[in-house]
């Protein structure tokens, strides 16, 4: 059995959530069992670890992204910064508000979450469309850094977010792509 194949028995679909036709894929049950958790986190460890491709800095999307991002960055011995939606973050940040399905939404960074020329990776759980990574990158960006790599659980390549992604010159790195 593949990595992909393990984690993806333990992603649960769940049906008509959060609204009617949508098929959320919901990946509470590999956080839940600890030797699938494991699997899952040293997926992205080993990955990172190697040679040139270890970041200065893990940013993580809210909220999924947080325990990802946090686990890997403790793991790599790099810090972690949150990319949080508008309204959580206390200090001076920076901002992007992109387009969703219906209206948009804003997401921020504290202005010394990251320095000029940092090397990046940026976590999330899952990518649809594209448009949370592309906007955290695009925040990292305004402070400087240097996005090495876009990293989540899930792929949803039929969506185009991914290609997308990868159009606008990020690299991706994910371990269950779901038709
Ligand atoms: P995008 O911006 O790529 O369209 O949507 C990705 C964002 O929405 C991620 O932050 C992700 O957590 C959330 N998301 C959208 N659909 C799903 C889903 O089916 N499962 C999970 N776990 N997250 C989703």
């Amino acid at each position: 059995l593949s990595v992909s194949e393990y984690l993806r028995q333990h992603i649960r679909t769940v049906p008509d959530w959060p609204a009617p036709g949508v098929q959320f894929r919901d990946i509470t049950p590999l956080l839940q069992d600890p030797q699938v958790f494991r699997v899952l986190i040293d997926a992205f460890v080993h990955r990172y670890m190697g040679r040139g491709m270890r970041p200065d800095v893990v940013a993580g999307l809210d909220a999924r992204g947080f325990i990802l991002g946090s686990v890997v960055a403790y793991e790599l011995g790099v810090g972690f910064v949150p990319i949080r939606k508008k309204g959580k973050l206390p200090f001076t940040t920076v901002q992007e508000t992109y387009e969703l399905e219906y209206g948009s939404a804003t997401v921020e960074l504290h202005t010394d979450a990251v320095r000029p020329g940092d090397r990046v990776l940026l976590i999330d759980d899952l990518i649809a469309t594209g448009g949370t990574m592309m906007a955290g990158k695009k925040l990292l960006e305004k402070l400087g850094a240097q996005v090495t790599e876009g990293a989540s659980i899930v792929d949803l390549p039929e969506l185009g977010g991914s290609q997308r992604l990868k159009d606008s010159g990020l690299a991706l790195f994910t371990l269950v792509d779901f038709a």
